[in-house]
């Protein structure tokens, strides 16, 4: 029976697909390769960080108490008693009312809890003249302030920043364990589709999916496969399914998902597994077909470029960080205020593109074949299924490309 006619709503399509996703193992990377992965377990540090007490300025360490009162009329008088180097733990312990330098970084003599900054202070000779008092650990930073040994710096499922690349480092973290990027397979289907290394003759245009879908899913952490451009032809589309669906974690392929004669996608997957959905109510993507074939899902996204992309942000982000656990794996948005009313029909999710200047929204209304207004926009905003439209002076949330 045909799934065609019963279209479902995007949360529908969303949790079906949820359903489908196998969680991805685990590999260890280095640490130089590790950004922009997902952590796969917490890390711990094997270091208390510090490791000593350390100065944060260069300037002259001291007993906080023998600077109280200190002023630029009135200094208080502290004999320099030496100069800690750095990366030497050899200098000398404070005694009671006497100073010694340490530059940032270096150890914090004993008997010392505060260091003055080089700027508050003033060397005559053999004397350093302080002329503003510190309170206790005023410019120092305590051994194991940061983090205590064992302590887990970064949690599992975040997805690697710069800074985080950092932290592991100080933990001693050389090997990461991080999840393995998903393997997704990508497919285009249709007659008409050449490689973009072909100027396209009358009735033909260059294959965009292949690329649009692998550079969105590339951004996402994932590996893609790429199958090709296959013909609509139910033998060559049968066999690629198949092998893309044994050899991935996933499979995304465009065209061939509506109701024509040629379009068999959904008849492929229903003939080798299951379609649990054909027919989502968003707009652009209604044709989008969510099925399983060797245990892995199959996604059947439009052919139209614009259409393929938003069901790939509205639906398909959703199966990558099912797989991957990710935690905060929400897209960059802005807010903006719409510059023009939109109007929307009751029952579908729309997306509308957007072009965002000086805090103005404005739709950017296009047939959904158009390329330009994929590269003219900044991002779209969605309509809600309930909603009839939204009118212009309303604050909306630009999901930016
Ligand atoms: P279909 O979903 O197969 O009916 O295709 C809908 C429209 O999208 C047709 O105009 C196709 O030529 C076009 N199309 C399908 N696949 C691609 C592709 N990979 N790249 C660019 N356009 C495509
Ligand atoms: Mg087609």
């Amino acid at each position: 029976m045909s799934l065609f006619l019963q279209v479902v709503s995007v949360s529908k399509a969303v949790e079906e697909l949820r359903n489908l996703a196998v969680r991805c193992g685990d590999e260890p990377v280095p640490l130089s390769d590790a950004l922009h992965r997902i952590l796969a377990r917490d890390v711990h540090t094997d270091v208390d960080i510090p490791g000593f007490t350390r100065s944060v300025v260069d300037g002259y360490a001291v007993r906080a108490t023998d600077t109280m009162g200190s002023s630029d009329a009135i200094p208080s008088i502290l004999p320099l008693r030496g100069r800690v180097a750095m990366g030497k733990s050899d200098s000398n312990s404070l005694r009671p009312v006497e100073c010694i330098y340490v530059p940032t970084g270096g150890i914090l003599p004993d008997g010392a809890d505060a260091v003055v900054m080089i700027e508050h202070a003033e060397q005559i000779g053999g004397e350093v003249l302080i002329k503003k008092p510190v309170a206790y650990g005023e410019n120092v930073l305590f051994f194991n302030e940061d983090f205590s040994r064992g302590e887990p710096v970064v949690k599992c499922y975040k997805k690697l920043s710069a800074q985080d690349i950092g932290v592991l480092a100080a933990a001693g973290c050389r090997d990461v364990p991080v999840v393995q990027r998903p393997k997704i397979g990508i497919l285009s289907t249709g007659n008409e589709l050449v490689p973009v290394t072909v100027r396209p003759q009358a009735g033909q245009v260059r294959d965009v999916n292949s690329y649009v879908i692998a550079a969105a899913i590339r951004d996402w952490g994932c590996s893609p496969v790429f199958y090709g451009i296959i013909r609509d032809e139910r033998e060559a589309l049968s066999t690629v399914i198949c092998k893309a669906t044994a050899e991935c974690d996933a499979v995304l392929i465009s065209g061939g998902s509506s109701k024509d004669d040629r379009d068999m996608v959904a008849a492929i997957i229903a003939e080798h597994g299951t379609v649990l959905v054909h027919g989502i109510a968003i707009a652009p993507g209604k044709p989008t077909i969510i099925g399983q074939c060797n245990g892995k899902p199959v996604i059947g996204l439009p052919g139209h470029p614009a259409s393929a992309f938003i069901v790939l942000i509205a639906i398909v982000h959703h199966l990558i960080t099912a797989m991957t656990g990710e935690t905060d794996s929400s897209m960059r948005t802005l807010q903006a205020t719409l510059g023009q009313n939109v109007s929307s029909s009751k029952g579908r999710e729309e997306y509308v593109r957007v072009a965002v200047k000086d805090g103005i929204a404005t739709p950017l209304f296009g047939k959904s074949g158009l390329l330009n207004t994929l590269v003219r926009s900044t991002g779209v905003v969605r309509v809600p299924a309930e909603s009839e439209g939204l009118e212009t002076g309303t604050r909306v949330e630009v999901i930016v490309w």
